[in-house]
């Protein structure tokens, strides 16, 4: 993993707000609107990640003993603006409370869900998505406000985003600290909010990108592209995007685990004398024996023709039921010759004879039902 430093091109002691800029000087550089392509894709997410740690004082702490609290999920995200400043004014949360909410915020993580197929499932793919969702306000970067102008201090708190009240109760004077209403809580107010995104620093936006299905995904498979959300308020780092996978169902073949069933219908005649079937796999026709005298319920495994593993290498199987078709509408000649060759085997009023309770269909069925 790379240097969170190293990425946004900053020292060890860089302040907050050097951090704060070089990361809106490389997200605005890196945007996947501004500069598509899979390097600049990676690097943007790359910066999105090492600036919610770096931006965050918790985590930035921590990642500097060597833990990187990121992916820990969610929470406030890094503030900017006056915080900074006023944090140095009245002390931070030495005591005064915990100072102004920052306006920016990490944005929230998404779920879609993507149709795919079995051969995509099998061999994995690439896949264009189309997203509706919110990117950073081109005009104002971001910052909320017009450009040419900036947020200013709140005349109600001061910059604290609080306000402190002395209520009377029963219990003598008590002190409540409340978020301040002119400014939100966010100790600044923006006098000229920007027209473009209404002083939200984000706009809603659809977005094309390109991603991989690994092979041998499943109904279920929830992929995470990071930092692929929706940007957070006030141009905060984006959030998540999960993609579920959903897999339509084959005509022919049905998956269970990365094993992949299906039915071969073979005549009786041909059940009786064997034959080769040529058999359409999803790696192209495959020839399948039908040993002399295969029997319904008898299975042919083609190995290595089912979905390949999602971890580890290698693929499932092919696993191939046989069922022997009993002709119907015999013309007369055909059921002469059935007649004829019953005689030949002595069969002409066969007794019935009752199979082992290990042999048969029925046996054969039930040690399916239990995953024998
Ligand atoms: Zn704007």
């Amino acid at each position: 993993m790379s240097d969170h430093y190293d990425t946004l091109g900053v020292s060890r002691d860089a302040s907050p707000e050097e951090i704060k800029k070089a990361y809106r000087k490389l997200a605005r550089q890196l945007h996947p609107d501004v500069n598509p392509g899979p390097e600049a894709e990676e690097r943007f997410k790359e910066v999105g990640r090492a600036y919610e740690v770096l931006s965050t004082p918790e985590k930035r702490q921590a990642y500097d003993m060597g833990v990187d609290l990121n992916g820990s999920g969610g929470g406030f995200g890094p503030g900017f603006g006056f915080s900074d400043i006023f944090d140095t004014f009245f002390g931070g949360g030495a005591g005064g409370g915990r100072g102004p909410v920052p306006r920016q915020r990490r944005g929230q993580d998404a779920l879609i869900r993507l149709d795919i197929d079995l051969t995509e499932a099998t061999f994995g793919g690439q896949r264009e998505l189309s997203l509706d969702t919110a990117v950073i306000c081109p005009t104002c970067n971001g910052t909320c406000c017009q450009p040419g102008t900036s947020p200013r201090v709140c005349e109600v708190c001061k910059g604290r985003g609080q306000i402190q009240r002395v209520a009377r109760s029963f219990l003598g004077q008590v002190m409540t600290t409340q978020a301040c209403v002119a400014c939100h809580g966010f100790g600044t107010v923006i006098p000229d909010p920007c027209l473009e995104c209404s002083g939200e620093g984000r706009v809603r936006s659809r977005r094309t990108i390109t991603m991989k299905i690994p092979a041998g995904v499943d109904t279920g498979t929830r992929i995470q592209l990071a930092a692929t959300g929706e940007v957070g308020p006030a141009g905060g780092p984006p959030g998540d995007l999960y993609v579920e996978i959903v897999e339509r169902p084959h005509p022919v073949f049905t998956r269970r685990g990365d094993d992949l069933h299906c039915t071969l219908e073979v005549p009786m005649t041909a059940a009786a004398l064997g034959t080769t079937v040529d058999l359409e796999t999803l790696d192209g026709v495959e020839q399948v024996d039908v040993r002399p005298g295969t029997q319904s319920g008898e299975v042919q495994s083609l190995r290595g023709f089912g979905v390949t593993h999602l971890r580890g290498s290698g693929r499932g199987d092919l696993v191939v039921h046989m069922s022997v078709l009993t002709p119907t509408r015999l013309d007369e000649p055909q059921e002469q010759l059935l007649r004829d060759f019953a005689r030949l085997r002595g069969e002409e009023r066969p007794a019935g004879r009752m199979a082992p309770a290990h042999q048969g269909v029925f046996s054969k069925l039930r040690d399916r039902i239990a995953g024998r």
